[in-house]
Order: structure tokens, then sequence, then C-alpha cells
């Protein structure tokens, strides 16, 4: 439990509005992004870093560009497939065949020495 000194770590004439020189914040620049959802954000970067071309938008989490009237479009353009058919876009059905018979000879002797 706390000594039920809560003030702790304040001091007086010291405060967050008037921070010491040396603890203050490097500069700092907002940059304006916008998502094809027409969601405007601003992120803060350093002043002297360049911005990112694209930012995800934290309200929708579509890419942000910074050309309102162009945003990027979607990062993935790519339809969902199953695990399955991304085998199947690997494998040719006599590869699987092969494969598929090598694993059940490698059960097949280990079952055979159990
Ligand atoms: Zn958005």
């Amino acid at each position: 439990m706390p000594s039920g000194n809560v003030i702790r770590g304040t001091r007086v004439g010291s405060g967050p509005e008037r921070p010491p020189e040396r603890y203050a914040p490097a500069p700092r620049q907002a940059v304006t992004y916008w998502c094809r959802n027409d969601h405007g954000f601003d992120i803060l970067i350093a002043a002297e870093a360049e911005a990112p071309p694209l930012w995800d938008c934290p309200r929708c989490g579509q890419p942000g560009g910074r050309d309102r009237g162009n945003p990027p479009g979607r990062a993935r353009v790519e339809p969902y497939k199953t695990h399955l058919a991304y085998v199947k876009e690997r494998r040719t059905p006599e590869e699987a065949e092969a494969l598929l018979a090598e694993a059940l000879a490698a059960l097949r002797r280990r079952r055979g020495r159990a």
C-alpha cells in the first residue's frame, strides 16, 4: 500500500505547463493523411523527418495518402483464398500424390517399428 503521500514526485514550481528546456519535445510537424473512406487524420512526425507516403487509417485500417482527392487503393487487392487454394497453386496434383505417398510410407515405417 502507498504511504499516503499521494503528491509524491511533484515539486513546487514545476509543472507540465512549463517543462525545463532539456525535456522539451523535439520539434514535430503534423502531416494530414486521407484514406479512401475520406477519413482525415493527422500524424505527428519529427520536423526534420520526411513524411512517409502512406499511413494506415486509425479508424478503418485502410492506407491513407496525403492527397485527399486521390487516396491510395486497398492494400489487399487479392481476394480471400483458402489454405487449400494456396497449396493447389504451389503443387500440381501429381506432386501432391507423390508427397502423400511419401508421407504414408513414412507413417507405415514408423508404425511397423512400433
Ligand atoms: Zn479510414
